[in-house]
């Protein structure tokens, strides 16, 4: 035992180590306007660009906090499922990219159910996590659709989805492929129970995921300038041999299309779905039927 190795080296170590923790991100430039963004002024702005109004990408648990009421909710553990089944490799091993993405995000997979209360109303969300290889969906992220789905009905709560997908996993094939019928029935669970059922649209929601549960919400809200579609749209100029109009595939663009019912900013989403499920949830007392005297009614029966 040595005083010095045991105890003042760790110190001098953490007096070393905290200098070199400053962070090097303390400004972000807007990809739309390209202003310089302060670090902290962004995060407390819900990561939308104060100068020009963009949208960026909110981690899930931001998204999580920022819904429910004083940030407070709970997680549900997600059902286990089979690892890669078909072994698939491209440039890497997908359970090498698996380890990666959890790794990074420190979650199991591109998905986070959670419980809690909007404005005193008991709720389920589920949230894409963007991070996690583009929020793909493969079966975990089925299987967590699915669970989230019972647990609403199970607490006779609302459903809000909030998917930020690139579309189906394609590690996964014919596999991610599936959950578009699995997550159709996960909706349709929730519907027969005649519980609300709502999609918030983030940038991006596309392919197989807008092909499924995405575009089954009751009502569709749509975050602002966020990307939604099926296929790319270069992909579709290409094969139509056309020029797309502008802003094609934008959340704008869709509202005026019918595809999406609102499109809000940012700050203004959780009191938007407040309102909604208060509406869906609380109809107000049914009006007492008064009979009105008509001339009918006035005149003595007719027997
Ligand atoms: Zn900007």
């Amino acid at each position: 035992m040595n005083w010095l190795t045991n105890f003042v080296r760790p110190k001098i170590r953490a007096l070393v180590s905290s200098k070199r923790e400053v962070p090097d991100n303390l400004w972000v430039k807007c990809p739309n306007c390209e202003a310089m963004l302060f670090h902290k002024e962004l995060q407390g702005n819900l990561q939308v660009c104060h100068h020009c109004g963009y949208h960026m990408r909110l981690p899930a648990v931001e998204r999580l906090q920022m819904l429910f009421d004083d940030g407070a909710y709970q997680t549900i553990e997600l059902p286990k499922v089979m690892v890669d089944p078909l072994r698939f490799r491209d440039a890497k091993r997908y359970t090498d990219r698996l380890k990666e993405a959890q790794a990074k995000t420190g979650r199991n997979d591109a998905i986070i159910v959670a419980h809690g209360r909007m404005d005193g109303q008991n709720v389920v969300v589920a949230v894409f996590d963007f991070a996690f290889m583009g929020g793909s969906m493969g079966m975990a992220v089925g299987e967590g659709l699915l669970a989230a789905a019972r647990l609403a009905v199970l607490q006779e709560a609302p459903f809000i989805v909030v998917p930020a997908s690139g579309g189906a996993r394609m590690q996964e094939a014919i596999l991610s492929l599936m959950q578009m019928p699995r997550t159709t029935i996960a909706v349709q669970m929730v519907k027969e129970a005649g519980l609300p059922y709502l999609v918030v649209f983030t940038d991006p929601t596309t392919g197989g995921v807008s092909a499924s549960f995405a575009m089954l919400g009751d009502i569709h809200i749509a975050e602002s300038g966020s990307q939604i579609g099926f296929a790319g749209a270069r992909v579709i100029e290409e094969t139509i041999r056309e020029t797309l109009p502008e802003g094609f595939q934008r959340a704008e663009y869709l509202l005026e299309h019918g595809m999406v019912d609102i499109v809000v900013h940012r700050k203004d989403l959780r009191a938007t779905l407040v309102r909604i499920i208060g509406l869906l949830r609380n109809p107000g007392p049914s009006a007492e039927v008064v009979q009105l005297p008509t001339a009918a009614a006035a005149e003595p029966a007719a027997e």
